[in-house]
């Protein structure tokens, strides 16, 4: 393999800059050249590619976002939009690709892969929606963002009795606001995985409020529903004001935890030691602290499932 090519696309996660980085120096290192695509697939669409070098990376690492920009890209996903994305790769010479990004993304290399392509797929996303690994990147810089905000509002929550719904990201996984809200010491975390009993988080803040709590925090996973709809709710069976928080893109950008720095460079390092061993088609992640593969499909397969040790830690520590 003489040339790697390399991709960030869909949301953009802190610790990309850090997974590039990696990809681009191991693959010199290892005596290749690598393309760095912009804009995820819609650069490779319309040929926004450029030869990366060990400089082209400086400065780089402690940055949130990603220096290669992302893009979501309609077009690649028609059987039209795909073959010209092949023919681009063909055209810059290209032998394999990392994609840097979420299960969208994925759906991509993975398609890529079975075309032929030698293709890796390095997860970065917020959300830790991604089933084979324990963490993606860019989970750690979010939930610090998330807990450092539970602290503000805890402060101004206390001061005024009040209760605070904080909204926090995630669709269909509930993880930031579950490891959010355990390292954030909040009475709740409402997730998508767990149907939501508004009996039972009302009961947690009354018992709180008669021992003298003087604030509740309840994090809300965006996916699970309205949180100004869920505060009426509230003040209507606790008679007690409710306040909403929704962070937003606040949990999206941001200097890099040391952890997604770290994680970002074992894993772009990781992705190009499988395009040099004639590995393609594999997805990259961590358990246990040990780097993994697996094949790309068997990945996307995979159904993300409740962590409940954590789940019932939260709920046994907001009594
Ligand atoms: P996040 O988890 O942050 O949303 P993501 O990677 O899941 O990130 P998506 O918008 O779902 O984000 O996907 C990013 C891009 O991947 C899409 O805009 C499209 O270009 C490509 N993509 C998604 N699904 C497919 C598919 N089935 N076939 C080909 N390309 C796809």
């Amino acid at each position: 393999m003489k040339k790697i090519g390399v991709l960030t696309s869909g949301g953009d996660a802190p610790g990309m800059n850090a997974a590039i980085r990696a990809v681009v120096r191991t693959a010199i290192y290892n005596g290749m050249e690598v393309a760095g695509i912009y804009r995820g697939y819609q650069g490779l669409l319309e040929g926004d590619i450029e030869a990366l070098t060990v400089a082209s990376v400086g400065d780089i690492i402690h940055r949130g976002g990603t220096m290669l920009r992302t893009a979501r890209c309609l077009e690649f996903k028609t059987e039209e939009g795909f073959q010209k994305g092949l023919t681009m790769l063909k055209m810059f010479k290209i032998d394999g690709l990392v994609v840097i990004g979420g299960d969208g993304s994925f759906n991509g290399a993975k398609k890529l892969a079975e075309a032929g392509f030698p293709t890796i797929g390095v997860p970065g996303t917020i959300d830790n929606d991604l089933p084979y690994t324990d963490f993606t990147l860019g989970f750690d810089t979010a939930l610090t963002t998330v807990v450092n905000a539970i602290g503000n509002i805890r402060d101004t929550s206390s001061s005024h009795g009040r209760i605070n719904i904080i909204e926090v990201m995630g669709r269909n996984c509930g993880d930031i606001a579950l490891y959010g809200g355990l390292a954030g010491g909040a009475e709740a975390a409402i997730i998508p995985e767990v149907p939501m009993d508004i009996n039972d988080i009302c009961s947690t803040i009354l018992r709180g409020k008669r021992r003298g709590k003087l604030h509740s925090i309840l994090l809300l996973a965006e996916g699970v529903g309205k949180p100004y709809e869920l505060a009426e709710s509230i003040t209507k069976i606790t008679g007690a004001e409710v306040r909403v928080s929704v962070i937003g893109h606040l949990q999206r950008g941001g200097t890099p935890t040391p952890n997604d720095r770290i994680l970002g460079s074992r894993f772009g390092a990781y992705a190009v030691e499988l395009l040099r061993d004639g590995k393609e088609g594999r997805a990259v992640g961590v358990k246990g602290n040990a780097l993994i593969d697996l094949d790309i499909s068997e990945a996307l397969a995979m159904k993300k499932t409740l962590n409940q040790e954590v789940y019932d830690l939260a709920q046994i520590l907001a009594i």
